[in-house]
């Protein structure tokens, strides 16, 4: 095998330029430390028109917020590359080797990774076109957005979101269907959500169509047609946590999440992680708090080891 001649040598390689890895890589580099981003360049929320929810930038255009971090990351020192990570090497000292979808290599004492998810979208013709536009999944999102409208929520497979999507959207229009595609409801869970006005039309979902942008036409498999203004469907998360497993990080049991602590770190030494990619609920305010807790605490685990370095050979007592 080719021995890897690293390009480049960093402090930190943050891998995912979204809410998490920008708010990371802004902290590191104001705090001076040497940090590349690299980034794939399909952040999640892409197909919105509009980001909803975060304090101060509610109802901006995704692209221009993700514009902005890189360029408060760039202002302070730090480099962002548009790149694929391909694979990731443990390096003999401990550091990472970092190797790109072309033939650079960078290296790192430490890692970010926010990679963020991927949502697993149910194969309804006329879903994926819709969506981010006319087709959603989170009410707190864009369910303001949809306010007294017609609302359809497609039940899938990620049931229990499906059901509470149907109630919490009730808040926002007094015309929300559910249509159960797939999902057997009890009788308590028939009989809570018609007493909250929500209509339950069983069946399954054979497409979506309607004209483009305005409405949509659910059509099921038995010939009915719901009409809504907007559809909420709820799509399964699949975290982009590839690169993570390949690096040995445990996984939690119980959510099959990869595991990390408050701030991040994950139980290998070096690597840390944030957003999506670990926490699939997150927001892009969350994601970004997040990376920036995981910042924090990669900073001050580069400073323990300049300290132990600086001080190698002198008492210890
Ligand atoms: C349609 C839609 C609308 C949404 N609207 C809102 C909203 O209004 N408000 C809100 O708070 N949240 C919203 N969200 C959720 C929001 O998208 C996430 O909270 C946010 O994107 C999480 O940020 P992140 O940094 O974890 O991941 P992302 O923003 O997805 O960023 C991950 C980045 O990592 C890159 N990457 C992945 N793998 C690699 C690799 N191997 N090498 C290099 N780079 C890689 C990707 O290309 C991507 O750029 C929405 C989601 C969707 C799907």
């Amino acid at each position: 095998m080719m021995t890897k001649i690293p390009n480049t040598q960093h402090d930190v390689i943050v891998i995912g330029a979204g809410a998490a890895g920008l708010s990371a890589a802004l902290v590191l580099a104001r705090a001076r430390a040497d940090v590349l981003v690299i980034d794939a360049g399909e952040p999640r929320n892409a197909p919105a028109a509009h980001m909803h929810g975060f304090v101060s930038r509610d109802g901006m255009p995704p692209a221009e917020f993700l514009a902005t971090g890189r360029r408060e990351v760039s202002s302070y020192g730090g480099t962002i590359e548009s790149s694929t990570v391909a694979t990731i090497d443990r390096r003999e000292d401990g550091g990472f080797d970092v190797a790109l979808a072309g033939a650079a290599v960078h290296s790192a004492r430490a890692l970010l990774i926010a990679t963020g998810l991927k949502d697993d979208l149910p194969e309804i013709p006329g879903v994926r076109e819709r969506w981010g536009s006319l087709v959603h999944h989170c009410p707190y999102c864009h369910g303001r957005e949809v306010s007294d409208q017609l609302i359809g929520v497609i039940g899938g497979l990620a049931r229990e979101m499906s059901l509470k999507q149907a109630g919490l959207l009730r808040r926002y229009s007094d015309r929300v269907d559910f249509i159960t595609n797939g999902i057997d409801l009890t009788t308590v869970e028939r009989h809570r959500l018609e007493a909250f006005g929500v209509r339950i039309v069983d069946g399954a979902v054979s497409r979506l169509a309607g004209e483009a942008d305005v409405q949509v036409d659910i059509t099921l498999t038995d010939g009915q047609t719901v009409r809504c203004d907007a559809v909420f469907i709820a799509p399964v998360p699949l975290p982009t946590d590839d690169l993570l497993r390949s690096l040995g990080c445990a996984a939690d049991p119980t959510t099959g999440l990869i595991a990390v602590d408050a701030a991040g770190q994950t139980s290998q030494p070096g690597i840390w992680a944030a957003g999506n990619v670990v926490t699939p609920s997150a927001q892009v305010i969350t994601a970004a708090g997040a990376g920036s807790a995981s910042a924090i605490a990669i900073n001050g685990w580069l400073l323990q080891r300049d300290l132990d370095t600086a001080s190698a050979g002198r008492p210890t007592t």
